[in-house]
């Protein structure tokens, strides 16, 4: 049986593309092993989005190869799709797949262990534990915000059609998934997503729908009214803000002011009292002064967010804010982060707070022995708020937990039988 370790970095996008791929593989007999042991054959998804994605790209790929330098290697994703002649140079039997060709990976890797021609394309992103599954939507984004590199490794802009993506998430549910994880590169170019919606809540049996990242200019007035009266739609949307400051905003190219933002956040939680709301910001812009990252945290506490993603701004080669003269030192943007973080911990528990001695619907992910608290349930809220649990019941179930306490990473509570 020929062993195949995969690994992901990066965005739920590849997640997805990467849990699709093991299904087919899986299928067709491969032994789908852990990425640490010693396989035949190695795929890496990659990621290119920080300069930190591209070097830890770079050492799984020499990780893999440590493990077994006869194995082959298949490189795909962002990193590879825009440093392709660099993956190459890494001595080792190395294949790079781009973006577009990824789908191609399984057929290429069944013909060439099994002498198979078919596989199935319309495998299914079955994640380990069929709880929650990545469904992806879309792929490409022409948006061009000035420090992402995202535009020009994945600029060719598809969207699945309805009937595809419903038969899909239909699948899923048969297959016992009780939440479906939408995700694409960047929703405003999904044709329809409003009608998409529509179509998908009306799955027998599917509990959970989840809109996994969208730009604000993309939050419509319908998309907040479908969230408000479709109760399968989860009440929680992470909106990419990456900075406070109207300043930054316009050198980032973002296209919408701090204010555009907040008043969108306001009509949010006027519209869906307890929604979540998480997000991305960057510290380090080239140019970002000090008031303007005042600016930014005390947005940041002014909004209430329930989760921050806090990124250290890294130039990314061929990008315009790449060329952009005014560099923030990197000890000032290490002390940004920790400054944002610190601040990300307090919102977070603030938000948390709202819901002590209160009960929240937990889809229970995993069975799992936390240090200090022991054996625990873990999952999350639909409002996506992360859970240990404890009592009884069986992981896959939606069970209201009532919560007590709050932990470093998770509020604590009780399953109310
Ligand atoms: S919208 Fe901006 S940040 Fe998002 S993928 Fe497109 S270019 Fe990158």
């Amino acid at each position: 049986m020929v062993k195949v370790g995969l690994l992901t970095l990066g965005c739920k996008v590849n997640q997805s593309e990467t849990n699709a791929l093991e299904e087919q593989l899986g299928n067709c007999g491969f032994d789908i092993i852990s990425f640490r042991k010693h396989a035949d054959v190695y795929v890496i998804n990659t990621c290119s989005v920080t300069s930190r994605s591209d070097r830890k790209s770079r050492e799984y790929i020499r990780s893999a190869l440590r493990r077994n330098g006869n194995a082959e290697i298949i490189v795909t994703g962002c990193y590879s799709q825009r440093e392709a002649a660099e993956v190459r140079s890494i001595p080792g039997n190395i294949k790079v797949f781009s973006n577009t060709d990824k789908k191609n990976i399984a057929e290429y890797l069944i013909k060439e262990y099994t002498g198979k021609k078919e596989t199935n394309k319309n495998s299914l992103p079955f994640k380990n534990g069929r709880t929650r599954a990545f469904l992806k939507i879309q792929d490409g984004c022409r948006r061009f915000c000035r420090y992402c590199i995202i535009p020009y490794a994945r600029n060719e802009l598809y969207s699945s059609p309805v009937t595809e993506v419903v038969g899909k998430a239909r699948q899923l549910v048969a297959g016992g998934f009780r939440e479906v994880v939408l995700c694409g590169i960047n929703f405003g170019y999904y044709d329809n997503l409003p009608g998409l919606l529509e179509e998908l809540c009306l799955i027998k049996n599917l509990d959970r729908l989840r809109i996994s990242s969208i730009e604000p200019v993309d939050v419509s007035g319908r998309l907040i009214q479908l969230i408000k009266n479709l109760p399968v739609i989860c009440p929680h949307l992470h909106i990419p803000l990456q900075s406070g400051s109207d300043r930054v905003l316009e050198l980032m190219g973002r296209g919408y002011t701090s204010g555009e933002y907040g008043q969108l956040i306001d009509s949010l939680r006027t519209e869906i009292p307890g929604m979540g709301i998480t997000t991305d910001v960057i510290v380090g812009f080239p140019g970002e002064t000090e008031e303007d990252f005042r600016r930014t945290c005390d947005f940041v506490r002014k909004t209430g967010f329930s989760k921050i993603h806090v990124f250290r701004y890294s130039p990314r080669p061929g990008t315009e804010a790449a060329k952009m003269k005014e560099k923030v030192p990197e000890a000032v943007k290490k002390e940004r982060s920790r400054e944002l973080l610190d601040l990300e911990a307090q919102e977070r528990t603030r938000f948390w707070k709202g819901y002590m001695k209160k009960t929240l619907d937990v889809l229970l992910e995993k069975e799992t022995s936390i240090p200090g608290l022991g054996a625990h349930f873990t999952g999350f809220s639909d409002n996506y708020i992360k859970v240990a649990a404890r009592g009884k019941a069986a992981v896959n179930s939606i069970v209201p937990v009532r919560i007590e306490s709050m932990g470093e990473n998770q509020v604590v509570g009780e399953i109310l039988n």
